[in-house]
């Protein structure tokens, strides 16, 4: 290695990177306070956004936007999840006027899952529909975050065909992008490779679940695709219900993979807190973000 190498390369290691985190909207009003505590823990991270997922076909929409106007009113930038599948414009757009009423300024697009049983219906079939209404509606008036698949969107027909919709919902009018969680960052710098071949920069963020679970990482990949990788798996089948093991293991496996992250190039890290602040916060203190 040459000696400049090694110089930017120590200079990536300590690079400060911008960080945001996610939450879900409370069920409970002792659910809602214990989010409080954790995102005052959460704040000393200075995130760039804090963001709040939305159940599909508008089930969560009023803890969601509860919770957005929690995170404004305590003096941070509050992404809402917006997800379309069986929704129809005239109800997207009243909720659109309502987070601009609010203030919200940044959104993340999504086309969503209905639960099973639920006919799709609806007037919005993919994200790229989503995007493009908001722009039509709104013009320039939200930042437009998409969810990206570096491993590939499990309903996708193929690989290519999902690389194509992000292209289609990134040219519809979206900012930038956050990815699916994943454990293989080859992934994340191939799809990032292969979007810029096709014309399309926008930044994307790598997506990071903290592993604090095996029961429940496994139920969620089962779930979205993502792929854990097999000495992952192994490892955490060994400890058993050793849950300090497990999470000691995984914040060793997540911030390894934060760093291979940063030091290739990554423009942020978005933080899938699952409401809890200690992993996240374990995570960037380990990489010197805080
Ligand atoms: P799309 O981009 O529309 O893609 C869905 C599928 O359709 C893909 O397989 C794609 O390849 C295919 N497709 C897209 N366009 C076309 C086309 N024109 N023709 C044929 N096929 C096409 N879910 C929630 O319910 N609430 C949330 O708050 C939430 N937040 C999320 C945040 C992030 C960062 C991520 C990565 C996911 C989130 N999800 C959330 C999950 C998401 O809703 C699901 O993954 C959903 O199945 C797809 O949503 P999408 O916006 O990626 O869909």
């Amino acid at each position: 290695m040459r000696p400049r190498e090694i110089e930017e390369k120590l200079f990536m290691t300590h690079t400060k990177l911008p960080v945001s985190v996610e939450f879900f909207p409370p069920k409970t009003p002792e659910g809602a306070q214990k989010l409080r505590a954790t995102r005052q823990t959460l704040y000393a991270l200075k995130p760039e956004f804090c963001s709040v997922t939305f159940g599909a076909g508008g089930s969560t929409q009023q803890g969601t936007f509860a919770t957005v106007s929690e995170i404004l009113a305590e003096g941070f930038a509050a992404a809402s999840h917006f997800s379309c599948i069986g929704a129809t414009k005239a109800t997207v757009r009243t909720q659109l006027q309502t987070l601009q009423a609010m203030g919200v300024k940044r959104l993340v697009a999504l086309r969503g899952d209905l639960p099973s049983g639920y006919g799709a219906g609806g007037e919005f079939h993919y994200a790229s529909d989503l995007v493009a209404f908001i722009r039509a509606e709104t013009g320039d008036a939200f930042h437009i975050e998409v969810a990206a698949y570096p491993e590939v969107h499990p309903q996708a027909r193929s690989a290519d065909d999902d690389l194509k919709a992000y292209v289609t919902k990134v040219k519809a009018g979206a900012n930038s992008a956050i990815t699916q969680y994943f454990f293989n960052s080859d992934a994340y710098f191939r799809f990032v490779d292969d979007a810029y071949k096709l014309g399309i920069d926008v930044p994307v963020v790598p997506g990071i679940m903290p592993i604090t679970s095996s029961t429940q990482l496994m139920r969620f990949s089962d779930a979205c695709g993502a792929e854990i990788p097999r000495w992952i798996r192994l490892r955490l089948q060994g400890f058993g219900d050793d849950t300090a093991s497990i999470k000691s293991f995984g914040l060793d496996v997540t911030t390894d993979l934060c760093d291979q992250l940063r030091n290739g190039g990554a423009p942020g890290i978005h933080f899938y807190s699952m409401n809890q602040a200690g992993p996240t916060v374990e995570i960037c203190e380990r990489l010197q973000l805080v």
